[in-house]
């Protein structure tokens, strides 16, 4: 029987107050790790409950797990993260860079400030993330970061969104080969249409067009998501560095 085991080592999923960060966070801990459990403070303080939540669901299933708070687009507040983690358990072995928004509309109407937002959180925060972690990551560490399929199929009113998706896969090409010396891989997991929140704001009408692309002919769940980085981030994943690993069902091939 082939089975992934994570034990003792520690990872960090970035996001992970609900949606694919808390589903893949549960996965880790599920398979062993020791959970780091990044969220973002908001005023009224709606991320921190949810990101308790997370905590007793990994709790329940027998893993262990602690919380972070973090903007992950503020370099202070990561490289402080990064800094707690070592000091509360002594390593770093991985890292899910699923920290993610999105503020659609068409190129011709998006704010300079709609397009600054995304950039700074998906592609500037996974940056701050990786460069932080990678100083301190153990040998044959992992990284994962979350693209979308928008980065390379370029979706209708996401030019904020796709470019950063796309930037996340080149920064994930040049980390891979930076990092090799170290034996940690660097891959990048591409989802299509996943049912979390994000895939709710989209609107039925939109929603419908793009499943009907897609040749599986059904939204994806977030478990086949986190199943994908669960792989990754095991020894069975090994050998497998600088990849785009594309999760959509057949939308995109
Ligand atoms: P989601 O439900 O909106 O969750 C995103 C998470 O990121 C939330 O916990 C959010 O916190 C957190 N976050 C936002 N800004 C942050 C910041 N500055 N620092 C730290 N955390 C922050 O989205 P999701 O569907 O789970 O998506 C997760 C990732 O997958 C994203 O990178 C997304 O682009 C990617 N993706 C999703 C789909 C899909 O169909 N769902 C498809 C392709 C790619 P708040 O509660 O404050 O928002």
């Amino acid at each position: 029987m082939i089975e992934i085991h994570l034990s003792e080592k520690v990872f960090l999923v970035t996001g992970a107050s609900r949606g694919l960060g808390a589903e893949t966070m549960l996965r880790l801990c599920q398979a062993g790790a020791v959970g780091a459990v990044n969220y973002v403070a908001d005023p009224d303080e709606r991320n921190r409950r949810d990101a308790e939540e997370v905590l007793k669901r990994i709790t329940a299933s027998g893993g262990r797990a602690r919380l972070y708070q973090a903007d992950v687009s503020d370099a202070g507040q990561v490289e402080e993260m990064v800094g707690q983690i070592l000091a509360d358990h002594g390593r770093l072995d991985g890292i899910v860079n699923n920290a993610g928004i999105i503020r659609d509309r068409t190129a011709r109407k998006m704010t300079g400030q709609e397009w600054q937002s995304v950039i700074d959180i998906n592609l500037t925060g996974t940056f701050h993330v990786c460069k932080y972690a990678a100083e301190v990551m153990s040998e044959g560490g992992r990284i994962v970061n979350i693209s979308s399929i928008s980065g390379v199929l370029g979706l209708f009113g996401q030019a904020n969104y796709a470019a950063s998706k796309a930037g996340v896969i080149a920064l994930t090409k040049v980390l891979a080969r930076e990092l090799a010396r170290k034996q940690i891989t660097v891959n990048a997991v591409a989802p299509g249409l996943i049912e979390t929140d994000m895939f709710r704001q989209i609107p039925e009408e939109a929603q419908q067009r793009m499943l009907g692309q897609i040749p599986l002919g059904r939204v994806g769940q977030p478990a086949n998501v986190a199943d994908t980085v669960l792989f990754l981030c095991s020894d069975l994943a090994a050998y497998i560095t600088g990849q785009v690993i594309h999760v959509n069902g057949g939308w995109y091939m």
